[in-house]
């Protein structure tokens, strides 16, 4: 179950391309309320990554 309310309109100025998610639209859109990036202390961009992530159900 999705943990945060889904949205009729996409986030702006946020690109995402994780088509796997639940919040993920078409267009590279997220449909979340909200979005939380982790972790602090992040070095690169492989460590950093959106702890809203919820896999789609289907
Ligand atoms: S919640 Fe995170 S991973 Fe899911 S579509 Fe939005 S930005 Fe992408």
């Amino acid at each position: 179950m999705a943990r945060l309310e889904k949205n009729q309109k996409p986030i702006s100025r946020v690109k995402c391309v994780v088509n796997t998610c639940e919040y993920y639209e078409n267009g590279d859109h997220c449909l979340a309320n909200e979005i939380e990036i982790q972790p602090p202390d992040a070095g690169d961009t492989e460590e950093t990554d959106c702890a809203t992530f919820c896999p789609k159900m289907n």
